[in-house]
């Protein structure tokens, strides 16, 4: 596996069509786009690298994964009452389906249903703590006690919110929201901010393998649930293109990580900034199809 990883970041280092990096965070803007990683967490706990893996990165929308786990333990199935379990086929940030279906918005991975899933473990609490638990789950999956949140992109992406504060103030306006807006999204943007490097961020994924030797953070039914989602709802409206490409469940984030899950044998990371068009990792996207498909791996057998 080792040598399969070297070679595709040999290759990954060679592109050119490397995407654009998200530029509506500014300080994700400043992000040089030359920089690739991968990094794969065995149920052991060994990981492999190859590339740019021990350099941090904003995990974004990868963060959703890890808030979805934590509402489901504390609220248990009353979440499905503020967030649908379907693909949306839209964009990450679209407001449009959230005035189709009142305010619910249809799955915790775009943004409007992880703000509504935030939102419900806020619940009369304040940020400070949820965002300690939040770190304390991460730290407690990864075993590793130095992650942290990048204040400055929590900052940056504070300064330029307009659309997610629109669409916590749409779920707001449709009862979807219980919190005072700015709590809600001062929230969102710190769990977005979480800063981890592609070894870090595989060995966080353990947690969803299923596997003996893994953190047992949530029990078996969930993960496979939370597997669920990811593949189909893991990277917006390319979701089908992951899965048919990939074969495994996958969450992207903006910050250009990919966290892919493969069922009881590995978790991977993978890091390029680029974007394609649908706001997931370019190089990531390339980088774990070839992985998959080296190592033969995928949930359809
Ligand atoms: N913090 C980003 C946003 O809300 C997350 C989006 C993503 O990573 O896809 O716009």
């Amino acid at each position: 596996m080792q040598a399969l990883l070297d070679q595709i970041a040999a290759e990954m280092a060679q592109a050119t069509d490397r995407g654009r990096v998200a530029d509506y965070i500014p300080e994700l803007a400043k992000i040089d786009p030359n920089q690739f990683g991968i990094a794969v967490a065995l149920p052991s706990g060994e990981v492999l690298t190859a590339g740019d893996a021990e350099t941090p990165f904003s995990i974004q929308s990868i963060s959703k994964v890890f808030t979805l786990a934590i509402a489901l333990g504390r609220l248990g199935d009353q979440i499905w009452t503020r967030v649908g379990r379907e693909p949306s086929g839209l964009a990450f940030n679209s407001i449009l389906q959230l005035e189709q279906e009142n305010g619910i918005p249809r799955n915790p991975f775009v943004n409007a249903g992880a703000i509504a899933v935030t939102d419900a473990i806020l619940q009369g609490r304040q940020p400070r703590e949820v965002l300690a638990e939040l770190i304390r789950f991460i730290q407690a999956a990864a075993e590793d006690d130095s992650i942290t949140i990048n204040q400055a992109v929590a900052k940056s992406e504070q300064a330029t919110a307009h659309r997610n504060i629109a669409l916590a103030e749409f779920m707001a306006a449709m009862g979807n929201l219980r919190n005072p807006t700015a709590l809600a999204i001062g929230t969102y943007v710190h769990q977005c901010a979480v800063e981890m490097t592609a070894a870090q961020l595989a060995r966080a994924g353990r947690f969803l393998l299923g596997a003996p030797g893994c953190p047992r953070l949530v029990s078996i039914a969930r993960i496979r649930r939370i597997n669920a989602l990811m593949m189909t709802c893991g990277h917006y409206d390319a979701s089908g293109e992951f899965a048919y490409r990939v074969g495994l469940p996958g969450k992207s984030g903006v910050g250009g990580g990919i966290l892919a899950i493969a069922p009881g044998k590995a978790s991977i990371a993978v890091w390029s900034p680029g974007l394609n068009d649908y706001g997931n990792s370019k190089l990531g996207a390339f980088a774990i199809e070839k992985l998959a498909r080296g190592m033969g791996w995928s949930v359809f057998g």
